[in-house]
């Protein structure tokens, strides 16, 4: 190890920064955020800096660097591009053995800046040694998608919790423990959800019980996987999906997506195929009770948007009858990944104003909307589900007014290596479906944005690999 990592507090103390501009202003801002009574010293300042100046934050000398400005100060930061003044600030803080870094100089500096993930008071430091920064900043990038958010809250809450831990636990074993419980399970679940009153009920529970594992305390975790494309999930779906103990999914859901489950997770398919449900809706919800009520974390994937023709309501309904905590997770819906990745911005300044979600599902043969409110120009219309009902639907558009050379596209598997988009209008492609081989899942796009697909396509997964 060549660095010792330290975390120094600085809290008022005076700290030098020699030089004024862009990357003076990051440190500067870095040493503020400690609390720091930072002193610049510059000929040239950049904006940034000149508004700390005028807000008092920090304060200024106007003028080039003097030997004298490093007396009495407990850090200094040299970021000038003058290599000489680098080097004059470096040799003179370290004859007085006051720490000393200097930007992108490793040689001069007596400690190196890392690279850090602010979740205070929790602060995690990457640093490559000064060998390189870059290295460490995409690394900090990884660590950032891994660490939620509200980990600060989550210390803060631990922190105000922490003498009546120590008052009921006599032994710092117990507490320990106690602790290592509570922070990987439905309290610290709670707080990520934002869920903070009833996070410190549970833990007030777990202390006046003087156990940590809270029994019956199952939980469910409503999730959207998004559309098909792994990458487009959110980092709270690859965090819950990496901690729970099954794993309720449904067709829509990839199996790249179902891979980043736990490894030793149960997985349970409760697949529907229109008109062929797996297991119907009500057998679901019961399957979520149970296995909560066995105190597991389950998850309950569903492609898409949970609350977008998900019929996540319902299962959450239930969930709150049997008074099972539970979080709904929302994901990219298939109307927004499909749009994305088939180049057709849903609304656009010169063709849509308004979009609309609807479900092309066939009930007895019709489907019931409402195709005045439907058939709209300037509005693009998507329907989910809307393959079998495809000709309906485009004969009723036009029916209730809308051209027939409206622009239509038909989605296929959107957002995965095997999309592919289909482009027609409401008059041309109900002919031409019967001759294409097509796979669900599929979406269909209304209006004439669909013209823009032509120019704005960029997503071209058949070209991939050749
Ligand atoms: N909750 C989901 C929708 C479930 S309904 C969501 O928010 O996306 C199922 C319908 O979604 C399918 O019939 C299809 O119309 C659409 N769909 C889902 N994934 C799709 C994909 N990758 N490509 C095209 N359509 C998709």
């Amino acid at each position: 190890m060549d660095f010792l990592p330290v975390f120094m507090n600085v809290r008022r103390q005076p700290c030098l920064v020699v030089g004024a501009g862009d990357v003076a202003s990051r440190k500067i801002q870095m040493l503020l955020k400690a609390d720091a009574d930072v002193i610049v010293v510059a000929n040239e300042v950049c904006e940034v800096v000149e508004k700390l100046v005028n807000d008092k934050k920090v304060t200024l000398i106007h003028r080039k660097f003097d030997s004298k400005d490093i007396e009495g100060k407990r850090l200094i930061i040299s970021a000038t591009n003058d290599v000489n003044v680098n080097q004059q600030v470096s040799q003179l803080a370290n004859a007085s053995s006051i720490p000393v870094n200097v930007v992108d100089a490793p040689d001069l500096c007596s400690f190196i800046v890392p690279s850090i993930i602010d979740r205070s008071p929790v602060v995690v430091a990457v640093s490559s040694g000064g060998s390189s920064p870059v290295l460490a900043r995409l690394l900090r990038a990884r660590l950032e998608t891994m660490i939620p958010a509200t980990y600060g809250r989550l210390a803060q809450l631990v922190e105000g919790f922490r003498n009546k831990v120590k008052e009921k636990f006599s032994t710092t074993l117990e507490r320990r423990r106690f602790w290592e419980i509570i922070l990987q399970g439905p309290v610290t679940e709670l707080m990520f959800a934002g869920q903070e009153p009833q996070a410190k009920r549970v833990l007030e529970e777990a202390i006046t019980k003087g156990d940590a594992l809270i029994e019956g305390q199952g939980e469910v975790y409503l999730v959207g996987a998004g559309p098909g494309d792994p990458d487009l999930l959110t980092f709270r779906a690859l965090r819950l999906l990496q901690q729970a103990d099954v794993v309720v999914y449904d067709r829509l859901v990839s199996e790249p997506i179902l891979e980043m489950a736990r490894k030793d997770a149960d997985r349970i398919y409760v697949g529907k195929k229109k008109s062929d449900h797996a297991v119907p809706q009500d057998g679901i919800n019961e399957i979520l009770v149970k296995l909560a009520k066995q105190g597991k974390r389950v998850l309950r994937l569903k492609g898409g948007d949970p609350f977008i023709f998900g019929r996540g309501g319902e299962e959450i309904e239930r969930l709150m009858e049997e008074g099972i905590s539970f979080q709904v997770v929302p994901g990219i819906t298939a109307a927004a990944g499909c749009a994305s990745y088939s180049g057709i911005p849903l609304t656009h300044r010169d063709y849509a104003q308004s979009v609309v979600f609807a479900t092309g599902h066939l009930k007895d043969n019709s489907i019931n909307l409402n195709w005045p409110a439907l058939a709209r120009s300037n509005q693009t219309i998507v329907f989910y589900m809307g393959l079998t009902g495809l000709k309906i639907i485009c004969e009723k558009l036009v029916e209730h007014g809308l051209d027939k050379n409206t622009a239509v596209a038909l989605v296929e598997k959107g957002t995965t290596v095997d999309q592919k988009v289909h482009v027609g209008t409401l008059e041309t492609l109900p002919l031409e479906i019967d001759q294409l081989t097509i796979s669900p899942p599929t979406l269909i796009i209304v209006g004439n944005v669909v013209t823009l697909h032509e120019k704005l396509a960029w997503f071209h997964p058949e070209l991939q690999g050749s």
